[in-house]
């Protein structure tokens, strides 16, 4: 709506009147204050004054970098090829370059080459620069010699809001080092669904916590934008692209708009209002429409009800899929008619940009697509270009970066992964690992860095990390390090079949594994999955591969204590096996220096406080989540009603925590007031700790039927050996609110219900208001 109401006051206002206009923009909307800035819009007008359509249409097309250079795997080497640079950046004007060639490069690397496609586009008229976009989701994942961090569910399991700025400030950082100001992160997408390939590239099932590290990430990689070590981020996928019906990636999901707006809206709307400069759009369908083409989300939600001034852009190849995929268009031509006219406003093309650029040329000259409409995109893609300074330095030097890949941010990463990892049961207490014991390592995650990482590292499947992380610690190289080569028996049972299918493994040796058992005290056994991400990701069956369920089966008769370590991406069913541990840990994907991390929490070196942000499930066929109904919750088939193998925000630490003194500032509250709640948590073991204080809400009766719980608060302290802390939350009233089925937020007066660990409480609402 601003942009829109900014476009035509711009006609009937002179240049003095700017400044007066960004008063009112101001005044108008909160959101909007953040994201536009007068200067700026005077700039963009102007040069957009200029323009061709052909240079507009340039400006939104993002091309691959296949298309410029060619890629030499064997010698892992990709060479720009200078006549292409010329078709794309010089005749076409591409506004956009994506993407890894394959090979990976160092920051030197890039930075040559996005200088070389830069240096092209200062040949052109307008000298417009280039935006160049990279998928940094967990750390620098295709710069050679950069600092990779855990992937995003692992950050979430640190419940850890500095820790998720830290990386991202990092990120953009190193991004910057290697010319790179654009990347395809944070990843919002609600991990609700357990078979979905791609749950670990997000901060877990629960809409606030989402929203609370986005905002972080937002703000790490972004604020300010503008200086030589920001970035513009893309928040993706939008939206409710996690939960497709049939579990498989990019497909149909079933979602009526007020859970569309209850569940998966909220990240966006905070991550949006933290000033989010792009947008990814939702490679799938929602209610039978490919995202790309439902101008309802994109343009009356996204860019007029939220306020949203910067970019959408699509994701991979999304247009064609309207037309080859979906068989909705019947052309290409019209796939791009139908998506730019929805509010896409820059095209991942990511090859044909001929066909896309001559399509909607012929579109606007036929009137299909109005001018207006491509002046609206322009803008928003100058406007980012402008406040990321790129007109003034569209390149950077990497000399400028010294801490590139340092120590610092090692151990930035390090520490992540230690707050990360989450122990799941201590039958016992078995561990932490005592002095001087020997150890057997075993599984086939043992020995890898790959499934450490997970895909989006140094390639798209992440099937390369191994070669190119070698200098980093797989689990048993770190718990060598740490226990010495005497106390370690190595013998891995299972492996995967590193140039097969992710999913794809097979036995080696079990009995040599059995053998070996006898002469240790505890047996590490590492199991989970191999890299994958996307489509090449899909899965038919939740559980633990049968091998590894037979390597875990035939341990677990040893009689050994069991240490069993989850190194996945998804919740893989251990329901079998889980009785037969001793102790479970999950390391998610920790990236490099979780092999480290996992170690040190072994011994006791590390306390653990990761919390699961997903519900663990027991069974394959009874996925429902934390946030659910109360029927749901009742008379689960193999009993214990709502019976997760793990519940969300679940973990322990080899200290204990007591909770007391629930309080709260009043009993009836009406609608514009604010919940003041604090609880006291003491460390009542004799190890300092950090612990998670969760703050949940419920409805207790509602004309829609409530979530049983729903998260509405959550802060990590550090306590002392014997210390106490006491921890307040302040929850506005309306928050509380759901989403009625006229889309509309509803609070309803009524009886509701504060839950902090094993204390309750309840309290008041006096009034029911739709707003
Ligand atoms: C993925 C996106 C990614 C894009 C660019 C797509 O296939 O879905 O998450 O940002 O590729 O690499």
């Amino acid at each position: 709506m601003t942009g829109k109401i900014y476009f035509i006051r711009k006609i009937v206002l002179t240049a003095q009147c700017l400044a007066f206009l960004f008063l009112i923009i101001i005044v108008g909307s909160a959101n909007v204050s953040a994201q536009v800035n007068s200067a700026i819009e005077a700039k963009i007008n102007a040069l957009l004054k200029q323009m061709t359509l052909e240079e507009k249409v340039g400006q939104m097309a993002q091309v691959a970098i296949d298309v410029i250079g060619k890629t030499d795997y064997a010698k892992g080497t990709y060479i720009l090829d200078q006549s292409k640079i010329d078709d794309v950046i010089n005749n076409y004007k591409a506004g956009s370059i994506l993407n890894t060639p394959g090979a990976l490069l160092s920051a030197s690397d890039w930075n040559q080459v996005i200088n070389s496609i830069n240096n092209a586009a200062q040949k052109n008229r307008l000298k417009i620069p280039v935006i160049y976009g990279l998928d940094h989701i967990h750390g620098v994942s295709y710069v050679g010699g950069g600092t990779l961090f855990p992937q995003p569910i692992a950050q979430a399991a640190t419940w850890n809001r500095q820790l998720i700025f830290n990386a991202a400030v990092i990120t953009a950082y190193e991004s910057r080092a290697a010319n790179v100001p654009w990347t395809f992160s944070p990843t919002l997408d609600l991990g609700s669904n357990p078979v979905w390939s791609r749950q670990w590239e997000n901060f877990g099932e629960d809409p606030y916590l989402s929203s609370e590290l986005g905002i972080q990430a937002v703000k790490g990689f972004q604020d300010p934008l503008g200086s030589k070590e920001k970035i513009a981020v893309s928040l993706k996928h939008y939206m409710a692209y996690s939960d497709p019906k049939s579990g498989n990636d990019r497909t149909d999901a079933w979602i009526p708009e007020h859970y569309l707006r209850e569940y998966h809206l909220p990240p966006y709307t905070a991550t949006v209002k933290a000033g989010a400069r792009t947008v990814m759009v939702n490679s799938a369908l929602i209610n039978g429409v490919p995202t790309h083409i439902n101008k309802h989300l994109l343009t009356d939600i996204l860019k007029n009800e939220l306020g949203f001034t910067g970019f959408v852009v699509t994701d991979w190849q999304d247009i064609e899929n309207i037309y080859r995929r979906d068989k909705i268009a019947r052309t290409y031509k019209e796939a791009v008619m139908l998506s730019i006219n929805a509010g896409i406003d820059m095209a991942m093309i990511p090859f044909d940009y001929k066909g896309f650029c001559t399509d909607l040329i012929e579109l606007v000259k036929e009137g299909k697509v109005s001018i207006d409409r491509i002046n609206d995109a322009v803008k928003r893609i100058l406007r980012v270009k402008y406040e990321l300074d790129l007109f003034n330095t569209p390149v950077t030097n990497l000399s400028d970066y010294p801490k590139f890949g340092s120590p610092e941010f090692a151990k930035a990463s390090y520490n992540t992964a230690t707050e990360s990892i989450t122990l799941l049961k201590n039958k016992g207490d078995v561990l932490p690992i005592r002095p001087n014991s020997k150890v057997l390592v075993t599984g086939p995650n043992a020995n890898t860095m790959r499934s450490l990482n997970g895909g989006w590292t140094y390639s798209w499947q992440g099937n390369r990390t191994d070669e190119y992380a070698a200098k980093y610690n797989t689990i048993l190289e770190a718990v060598t390090n740490k226990l010495g080569k005497n106390n370690v028996t190595f013998e891995q049972g299972v492996v995967y079949n590193m140039q097969g299918r992710y999913f794809e493994d097979s036995i080696i040796n079990i009995d040599a594994a059995i053998q070996a058992a006898a002469n240790v005290d505890y047996i590490l056994l590492c199991v989970g999955e191999n890299s994958y991400t996307e489509t090449p990701g899909n899965l038919v069956d939740l559980s633990l591969s049968d091998n590894q369920l037979a390597l875990a089966n035939a341990l677990i008769k040893t009689g050994k204590p069991i240490i069993l370590i989850l190194n996945e991406g998804r919740p893989r069913i251990i329901n079998r096996i889980e009785p037969g541990a001793a102790a479970i840990i999950d390391t998610y994907l920790p990236g490099n220096f979780g092999g480290d991390a996992l170690a040190d929490i072994l011994t006791g070196d590390i306390n653990p406080s990761g919390k699961l942000p997903i519900t663990y499930p027991r069974y394959t066929n009874a996925l429902t989540g934390y946030i659910h109904k109360t029927s749901e919750g009742l008379g689960n088939p193999q009993g214990g009603e709502f019976n997760p193998q793990f519940q969300f925000g679940f973990g322990l630490s080899y200290t204990t925590f007591a909770y007391s003194n629930l309080t709260i500032n009043k009993q009836t509250f009406s609608p514009d007031e604010t919940l003041t709640v604090s609880v006291t948590v003491k460390n009542t073991g004799n190890k300092d700790g950090k612990e998670v204080v969760q703050l949940f809400i419920d409805d207790l009766y509602a004309s829609l039927a409530a979530d049983v719980k729903r998260l509405r608060g959550f802060e990590k302290i550090n306590l002392k050996a014997g210390e106490s802390k006491t921890v307040e939350f302040k929850v506005p009233v309306k928050q509380l609110a759901f989403v009625n089925l006229n889309n509309k937020k509803q609070l309803e007066e009524g009886d509701f219900k504060i839950e902090v660990s094993n204390l309750n409480t309840t309290f008041k609402v006096n009034k029911t208001v739709v707003f």
